[in-house]
């Protein structure tokens, strides 16, 4: 029995029960909650490794509730949307989630998501101990500490989600190069199909939020290039 745990934030019983039932089956732990604050309480007190979270929820919504928990600790999030236009409007806002669904979904594809998820949470943290004291990018004002996860901007430290962390490093680590969509998807999200290329330009928004609007560069059509400042 695996020992990862994953917190299932529905309110509607007979989807929470279906998510419940085949996470279980795949083997993993699974805790469901139907209200948004005490979703959050469980995340704090369970430290789960992923989160499934609806949007629309009792108490506080599914939005609230991401700022809260990544705000505690950085935890991976797949956010569970009732429309196409309401994941358009939640990456437009820049959320924090790491992957969107729209309801229905078919219960296969969730469980291929959470694997992706979950595999790339666990590539960093073998990359974060595979890596010694020289993992440290230093670019102009910005320095991303990879071992420690940090990254701080003009003396400032700048809290991103672990998408987000992810994100900048491949582009950091490739700096002035262009990067499509597809590529960006292939190697952070680990994870390929058409409706993620939205949820890139989510994450790309919110890391220019946080970091500035200088350093990404949008290419149109294309993807995003890294530029660093001297
Ligand atoms: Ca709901």
């Amino acid at each position: 029995m695996s020992s990862t745990l994953v917190l299932v934030v529905e309110d509607e019983p007979t989807i929470a029960t279906a998510i419940t039932r085949r996470l279980t089956a795949e083997g993993y732990q699974a805790v469901a909650v139907g209200d948004g604050l005490e979703a959050v309480a469980k995340a704090s007190e369970l430290t789960p490794d992923l989160i499934v979270l609806d949007v629309m929820l009792p108490g506080i919504d599914g939005l609230e509730v991401c700022r809260r928990v990544q705000a505690e600790r950085p935890v991976p999030v797949l956010m569970l949307t009732a429309r196409d236009d309401e994941t358009d409007k939640l990456i437009g806002l820049g959320v924090g989630a790491d992957d969107y669904m729209t309801k229905p979904f078919s219960m296969r594809e969730l469980v291929a998501r959470i694997k992706a998820l979950l595999r790339r949470v666990e590539r960093a943290a073998q990359l974060r101990t595979a890596m010694a004291d020289d993992g440290v990018l230093t670019l102009g004002d910005l320095t991303i500490d990879k071992a420690a996860r940090r990254v701080v901007r003009a003396d400032r430290e700048v809290h991103l989600t672990p998408t987000e962390f992810d994100l900048l490093v491949f582009l950091a680590d490739n700096p002035r190069t262009v990067l499509s969509r597809e590529k960006l998807l292939e190697h952070v999200w680990d994870w390929v199909d058409a409706s993620g290329t939205r949820t890139v330009d989510s994450h790309i928004k919110a890391v220019r939020r946080k970091l500035g609007p200088d350093l990404i560069r949008t290419v149109h059509g294309v993807g995003y290039a890294f530029e660093p400042i001297e």
